[in-house]
């Protein structure tokens, strides 16, 4: 399924194509992502939301190349600024990876080394990504710890990752994505483990610092009140498909795709401002499995408009308004 976004791999800053990772297993190959295109623009940022099991986190993963084996890309391509990176070896990728693409991931331990200094860790990646001085980088990573607001930077420099508290540790993480000045940061459920009251600062921050950049920003979540404060575009993904991708004002208010809707409505006061009271409505049945992705479209068996074709053959993507949408109701059923 390719999105019809109009921009060329050249154009974007970072464009996937009809992506496909696959797992083998002793029951059958399994697809988590199943050909999913979207691109996202220099200093924009893209939500990607589903329920788990989606394929969210494996699609980020993929992008760099961080696929847990024995899953791997089986088809599709990754363009990042017009060079495809998916084929990359990996020294070449190590070097995208930090550099191009900073990476801010839910438990900052998998970004953080417990037992190093925090200002030796993000003046390594100064120099190993900027190729700065030894000096430079001491002043790069205090500045950097300045811009995420981490009081007293400068003796902070010495403290280890365990001295600082949850909030504080992830705005260390995003310092250490944001240091090697990538064109990308691919920020993964980035909030979901802190405190409600901090999640809305750190989200800002990130927000803030890759709009100055002009950084683009790829947000995994599953929260749709995440995705309506922070991101300019959303990506909607159903069992490893893009259902519907468009502006995220119009996929919020005017959703085109039945699944959309369905998160939306199950969803209490996702649209900011919004103080209307509505009765939350759950969508019927669950995600499928990996093993046992229905034919055709795969939400069919939970969709209340489900057509004869919807279990026969896979919707195209079509231009729907403003937004790219996978649903026969939006296109020209084929005869059969
Ligand atoms: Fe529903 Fe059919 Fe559209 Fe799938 S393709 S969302 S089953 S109407």
């Amino acid at each position: 399924m390719t999105a019809h976004t109009g921009a060329t791999p050249a154009q974007s800053l970072l464009s996937v194509r009809d992506l496909i990772v696959e797992i083998p297993t002793r029951r059958g190959v399994l697809r988590p992502v199943d050909g999913v295109s979207f691109e996202i623009q220099a200093g924009e940022i893209l939500g990607v939301v589903g329920e788990s099991g989606a394929g969210k986190s494996i699609t980020g993963a993929a992008i760099i190349r961080l696929l847990e084996r024995p899953a791997r890309i089986a088809g599709g391509s990754v363009h990042l600024a017009g060079r495809r990176i998916d084929t990359l070896d990996s020294d070449s990728l190590r070097r995208v990876r930090g550099g191009q693409i900073g990476t801010v991931f839910q438990d900052p331990s998998t970004s953080l080394d417990p037992l190093q200094r925090i200002g030796d860790q993000l003046a390594e990646t100064a120099r190993l990504h900027l190729g700065v001085s030894r000096s430079n980088a001491r002043e790069r990573a205090l500045q950097a710890l300045i811009d995420v607001g981490i009081p007293g930077a400068a003796e902070r420099l010495d403290a280890y990752p365990h001295e600082f508290s949850g909030g504080m540790r992830q705005r260390v993480v995003i310092a250490l994505a944001l240091i090697g000045e990538p064109d990308l940061v691919i920020a993964d459920e980035p909030t979901t483990a802190l405190d409600v009251s901090v999640q809305a600062q750190v989200l800002g921050l990130l927000k803030n610092l890759c709009r100055e950049r002009g950084t683009g920003v790829m947000l995994i979540t599953h929260d749709m009140g995440v995705i309506a404060e922070t991101t300019d575009r959303v990506a909607v993904l159903y069992a490893g498909r893009v259902a519907e991708v468009g502006p995220t004002p119009a996929v919020l208010t005017d959703a085109a795709h039945p699944y959309t809707r369905g998160l939306m409505a199950s969803t209490p006061n996702p649209i900011p401002g919004d103080k209307h009271q509505r009765r939350l409505q759950q969508i019927p049945g669950s995600m499928p499995g990996l093993l046992s992705v229905p034919t055709g479209c795969a939400f069919h068996p939970r969709c209340e408009h489900t057509m004869a074709i919807c279990s026969q053959r896979r919707p195209p993507s079509v231009p729907v308004r403003s937004s790219d949408v996978g649903c026969w109701l939006h296109s020209e059923v084929p005869e059969t």
